[in-house]
């Protein structure tokens, strides 16, 4: 019938230290709202994370992909331990997802929610509203290179980049199709004085791809001048585009802005929605917090309300992203907000405002 629920699997792997911590509240939170939109959840845990590595050695099991491939969304919590480098998890964990599931997005909104100190000083009556789409698959981050000479006087280190026509493409048409949907601008980070190759083969396409969106205004910026502008003139974004590795750098200048990295959310997307999309907090496992319970759950929360979005109902992610706002307003916070509440109870002044819009 038309009233029954839609089904939904979501892979969770809460991980290590406050990613366990936040990922708990967070699919209470969802299992509130989600049959408000008629959406039931079904959740798949998975405790694979860098504790997990320690024992086993692996991050997660040899068939791991195919274990996910059967879900409809994945919810990431944090991976990282004391003791185990950060490219363990990374390439062990989170480079095989984003790629064996074509999530060449990496969508992160930097937007400063009512109630939140923003470092910058802001004119009168402007906004910090934007998105960063980064390229997720390609790029910078690439195994192709090597060293020779090794310790020796001669020793050389070459790293090449790898950008396709395919990728540079597709995530430029995401990034226009956002734009148009938003208020039709779009910021593309470039380097094509520097880097004489790939740059300029980046800039070609995007503008390629953006003949086709007459309504889209689309401006070049050189990486440099583009983070200079993040902190000088932050109103006038609406969509920004950008390669993996200026991608990533603008994604922390971006959270930086919009106050604790405790609240900034993300989303690895595959856009035709061919296979599971990831979505995770930008922060990490905080082992400098971790079990003390003062963990803020908003980043998490906010990135279950991506994944709301994503999963085609833009109205409930707005509900939550709303009953977030709410709290902050509230003055219910964690202490990396200055606040003094738990873990456990900014989740519940969320649920409580999810109660009272209902
Ligand atoms: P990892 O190695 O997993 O990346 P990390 O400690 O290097 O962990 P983050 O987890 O991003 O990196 O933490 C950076 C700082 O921000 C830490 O001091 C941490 O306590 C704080 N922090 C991160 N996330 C939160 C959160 N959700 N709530 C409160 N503080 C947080
Ligand atoms: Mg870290």
């Amino acid at each position: 019938s038309p009233d029954s629920p839609r089904k939904v699997t979501v892979a969770v792997i809460p991980g290590d230290g406050i990613g366990a911590e936040v990922m708990e509240p967070a699919l209470g939170i969802l299992e509130e709202i989600g049959p408000r939109h008629g959406l039931e959840f079904a959740w798949q845990h998975h405790g694979w994370s860098c504790e997990h590595y320690t024992r086993t050695g692996r991050m997660m099991p040899a068939d791991g992909i195919d274990q996910l491939a059967g879900a409809d969304q994945i919810l990431l919590g944090a991976v990282g331990f004391p003791g185990v480098p950060d490219h363990v998890s990374l390439w062990g964990l989170l480079i095989p997802i984003r790629r064996a599931f074509r999530q060449y997005v990496n969508l992160r909104p930097v937007r400063l929610l009512p109630g939140i100190e923003c470092p910058l000083r802001l004119r009168e009556g402007e906004d910090i509203d934007f998105v960063v789409v980064r390229e997720n698959n390609e790029g910078e981050y690439s195994e192709v290179g090597g060293r020779v000479y090794r310790g020796t006087e001669d020793e050389i280190a070459v790293q090449e980049s790898v950008f396709t026509r395919r990728g540079v493409t597709r995530v430029a048409r995401y990034a226009l199709d956002l734009a148009s949907s938003r208020r039709g601008s779009l910021a593309s980070a470039t380097k094509s004085n520097g880097i004489v190759h790939t740059m300029p083969f980046w800039d070609e396409v995007v503008h390629e791809v953006a003949a086709g969106y007459p309504g889209v205004e689309v401006a070049d910026y050189h990486i440099d001048a583009l983070a200079a502008q993040f902190v000088r003139d932050p109103g006038r974004f609406d969509v920004v585009v950008a390669s993996n590795l200026f991608g990533d750098i603008l994604t922390d200048l971006g959270a930086a802005m919009v106050g604790s990295i405790g609240i900034a959310p993300s989303g690895n997307l595959n856009p035709e929605k061919e296979h599971p999309s990831m979505f995770e907090p930008v922060h990490g496992s905080a082992p400098d917090i971790a079990g003390r319970g003062v963990a803020n759950p908003l980043g998490m929360i906010w990135t279950a309300s991506m994944m709301l979005d994503h999963l085609g109902h833009p109205e409930a992610g707005a509900e939550l992203l709303s009953a977030v706002t709410a709290t902050l307003t509230s003055g219910v916070r964690t202490p990396d907000l200055g606040g003094s509440a738990s873990t456990g109870e900014v989740a519940e002044a969320v649920l409580e405002h999810l109660r009272d819009a209902a």
